[in-house]
């Protein structure tokens, strides 16, 4: 029901196009029970952001594309074609109009043993909780993950940087936020040092520099959001950098944000109580370079 009552606030249809065949039903069954994208998490995927117009808009498509390539070769996958991933990606997305937005999904599994690789694409509203966290902003809660801040950094198979479909610790995560009163979380290592978020990249304000953590050895997710609010920054003159910052080094900043596709960017109200200061000037010149 809450699915169909999106739709209609939104005037958003949900859709589904499985590769190889084109749009299905929404609600098709279009993954196999023993597919192993279901019973391993054995697979990559992307979110994007759609704005509605003749044609519509899939905001940072080629970077979304040039990851999913990325995570398909962590995992072995075979390499994602990039014309049938785009010629997908934009049959589920006509019919979007001007001032309408959407969450598009791209999923690659490894498929069913003996057969092939699937791969879909997915229209949805964004949810309301997103639309609203834009206006008010997140209480940020921070989760040890356990690991060493450069854990990754000869550990290939731990899949640092890839985009798998094996989120359930992320989704643990923020079902452990809500029970602390939060929305969201900033996993940390064992030190304090911050990662990222189960679902968003943390950017920063301080000493009149946007920040963020480097991927790469920390094995957080190269966000597609963050690489487009530092190329709009450089462009318009603010300087930026990737530095390591501890939990109190987030409540001294300036402003603090989580910023990923779907959400865009979106303000640190508190992280762990405390409450941040906040720059609704420059959230608003981010949100601009992100639909630029
Ligand atoms: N980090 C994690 C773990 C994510 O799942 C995501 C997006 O879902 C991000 C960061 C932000 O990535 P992007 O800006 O490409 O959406």
């Amino acid at each position: 029901m809450i699915l169909r009552d999106e739709t209609v606030q939104t005037g958003v249809r949900r859709r589904t196009a499985v590769l190889g065949t084109g749009e299905v039903a929404w609600d098709a069954a279009v993954v196999g029970a023993d597919d192993l994208g279901l019973g391993r998490g054995d697979g990559c995927f992307e979110t994007l952001r759609v704005l509605g117009g003749t044609p519509p808009r899939l905001l940072h498509l080629a970077a979304h594309l040039d990851r999913f390539e990325r995570s398909a070769r962590a995992l072995d996958l075979p390499r994602p074609d990039r014309d049938a991933w785009t010629a997908l990606a934009e049959e589920v997305c006509t019919e979007l109009a001007d001032g309408q937005e959407a969450a598009l999904r791209l999923l690659l599994t490894r498929g069913t043993p003996g057969g092939g690789p699937t791969g879909l694409a997915t229209l949805r509203p964004v949810a309301a909780e997103i639309v609203t966290q834009r206006a008010t902003g997140v209480d940020v809660v921070t989760l040890d993950r356990g690991t060493a801040l450069a854990a990754h950094a000869a550990a290939p198979w731990l899949l640092g940087g890839a985009k798998t479909l094996s989120y359930a610790v992320n989704t643990a995560a923020l079902r452990e936020a809500a029970r602390r009163g939060a929305q969201d979380v900033l996993f940390t290592t064992p030190a304090g040092e911050v990662l990222e978020g189960p679902t968003a990249t943390a950017l920063w304000l301080a000493d009149s520099e946007l920040r963020t953590v480097p991927p790469g050895a920390t094995g957080i997710l190269a966000g597609t959001t963050q690489r487009a609010v530092f190329a709009g920054a450089q462009a318009a003159g603010h300087p930026t950098a990737e530095r390591t910052a501890t939990v109190a080094d987030l409540q001294g900043a300036d402003a603090l944000w989580l910023v990923s596709s779907v959400r865009g960017a979106v303000e640190v109200a508190t992280l762990d109580g405390r409450v941040l200061p906040r720059r609704p000037e420059v959230t608003a010149s981010v949100r601009s370079w992100l639909e630029g």
